[in-house]
Parts: structure tokens; sequence; C-alpha cells
């Protein structure tokens, strides 16, 4: 399994692949070298959405076999015909259930 996780990064908004506490590498990086990671918590508070109808749940799996292949959030949208919106549940039900964890 290669590919993490890709969040919408809590700092700048943009997606990528999570590095930790929900930020994508760039701003992990800056943060952790400022100091400034504790304003982000590493774990979410309260679990987000989570898929649980069976053609969600089908669909899920799916996205999670995207992610693993590596592939662009585009294609992912585009194959599962999701909304930006979903895919963001989607990778934050993901992170939840299968972290990304912490590596710096
Ligand atoms: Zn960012």
């Amino acid at each position: 399994m290669s590919g993490r996780p890709i969040v919408t990064c809590k700092c700048c908004g943009q997606m990528g692949e999570h590095q930790g506490r929900g930020l994508i590498k760039g701003c992990y990086g800056r943060h952790h070298y400022r100091g400034t990671l504790d304003q982000f918590p590493a774990r979410p508070i309260a679990p987000p959405w989570i898929p649980r109808r069976r053609d969600a749940v089908a669909k899920f799996a799916r996205y999670g076999e995207l992610i693993a292949e590596g592939a662009r959030p585009s294609r992912i949208r585009w194959e599962l015909s999701a909304s930006q919106r979903q895919l963001e549940r989607w990778a934050a039900a993901w992170n939840y259930l299968f972290g990304g964890g912490e590596t710096a």
C-alpha cells in the first residue's frame, strides 16, 4: 500500500496527501517548523460521517481502492461520480477509520 489518504487541508483548504493532523505535507512541515502544530488537534473530536447504506459502502470501498492506487482526486470524483463534498466526506471517514496518523 502506498498513497496516503487524500484530505482537504485544515490550514489552506487545498486537497492533497494527508501528512498529519488534517494537514497536507507543505502545511504540516511549515507548522512543525514553526512549532504551531498544536493549533491542529491530532484526531477529530467527533466521528465524521461514516457510510452505512449498502450502495454507499460499496462506493466507499472503491474509494479506498483508488486511494491505495494513488489515484488523483479528479479521477476519483470522475469514476465515482462524486461531488467535491462527497470526496471530503469519504476522506474524513477514511482517515477516521484507518488513520493517517503522525509521521513527523
Ligand atoms: Zn494547507
